[in-house]
C-alpha cells in the first residue's frame, strides 16, 4: 500500500492531501474526502452505482458513529448487557426444551405395554433429542498452524 502526497492542498485544512495509487486524495489531518465513493477504485457491489454509493455512504456513516461511541470506552467487558441475556435465556430454553424431548421419549418406551407404536415414537424423540444436543468447548484457531484448543 503506498500512500502518496498529491500535492493539492485540503480545502477544509489546508494541509497536503494524500491517496492510495489512483484512489480519490483525502486529507489525513482532517479527513476531508475520506467518505467519498470513488467509483472506479471499488468494485462493484450490487452493480447500480446509485446503490453502491448510498450502501457505500451508509457504511461510512456507520463506521464513524460506531467509532465515536466507542473511542472513549474501556477495555474490559462491560458485563453482559441485554443481548447477552437473551442470548442466555433463548440457550436456556432451547437446552430445557432438548431435555424435555429426551425425557418424553424414554417415558414413551415405557408407559406403556411392550409393543405398541409409542415406542417407535420415543426412539425417534430420543434420537432427535442426541441430535440437538449442546455441543460445548469447541474453540478452532483459525490462524495457520492453529489447532482445536479444547476438545469435546
Ligand atoms: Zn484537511
Amino acid at each position: 500500500m503506498i500512500m502518496s502526497s498529491r500535492g493539492s492542498a485540503c480545502p477544509r485544512c489546508g494541509q497536503a492531501t494524500v491517496s492510495i495509487g489512483e484512489a480519490v486524495p483525502w486529507c489525513a489531518a482532517c479527513e476531508w474526502n475520506l467518505d467519498t465513493f470513488d467509483r472506479a477504485g471499488r468494485a462493484p457491489e450490487f452493480g447500480w452505482a446509485w446503490i453502491d454509493r448510498g450502501t457505500y455512504r451508509l457504511a461510512a456513516r456507520l463506521t464513524r458513529q460506531q467509532y465515536a461511541a466507542l473511542v472513549d470506552r474501556p477495555l474490559e467487558s462491560s458485563g453482559l448487557g441485554l443481548a447477552g441475556v437473551a442470548t442466555a435465556v433463548a440457550s436456556i430454553l432451547l437446552t430445557v426444551g432438548v431435555v424435555a424431548l429426551a425425557a418424553t421419549g424414554v417415558w414413551m418406551l415405557f408407559a406403556f405395554a411392550f409393543p405398541n407404536l409409542a415406542v417407535v415414537a420415543g426412539v425417534a424423540m430420543i434420537g432427535l433429542a442426541v441430535a440437538l444436543r449442546p455441543r460445548f468447548g469447541v474453540v478452532r484457531d483459525r490462524r495457520p498452524g492453529g489447532r482445536v484448543s479444547a476438545g469435546r
